[in-house]
């Protein structure tokens, strides 16, 4: 089934400058912005500024320079905030949870950067 991308999603709406959000990064293809409700001292969200639904959709659809605009972004939130364990920082966790079994709430692609405290094993039951 072809992916289709819902263009009333609230990211897509923040990407319209319809809605505001607390920017930390924004590239040619690419924002990053704090979760409205984090859920750790650090909790950024990276989305693409194209119509990708999820994780899987960007990685098969999207151009190299979006996939590697994308990537280095999530690097370099890691590096403002301190977080590169091979730099000396305490790491982080991320997150891209994509349809129904992964509870993926807003359908525009988006990795959550999560760090500031020590995060737990990887899973909760559901
Ligand atoms: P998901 O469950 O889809 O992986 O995560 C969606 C995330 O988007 C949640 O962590 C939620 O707090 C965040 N979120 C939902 N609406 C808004 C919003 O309007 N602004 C911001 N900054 N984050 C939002």
């Amino acid at each position: 089934m072809p992916y289709v991308y819902d263009d009333q999603n609230i990211f897509a709406k923040i990407l319209r400058g319809e809605i505001p959000n607390d920017t930390v990064l924004e590239t040619e293809h690419t924002l990053a912005f704090n979760d409205i409700a984090p859920q750790a001292p650090i909790h950024v969200l990276v989305i693409p500024k194209g119509p990708y639904v999820c994780y899987d959709h960007f990685a098969l659809e999207a151009s190299d320079a979006e996939i590697a605009d994308f990537n280095r972004v999530v690097g370099q939130i890691c590096q403002m905030k301190g977080l590169q364990p091979g730099e000396g920082g305490a790491g982080f966790r991320l997150i891209s949870n994509a349809g129904k079994d992964a509870v993926q709430e807003v359908p525009h692609l988006h990795v959550h950067i999560l760090a500031g405290r020590n995060l737990g094993r990887m899973l909760g039951k559901a």
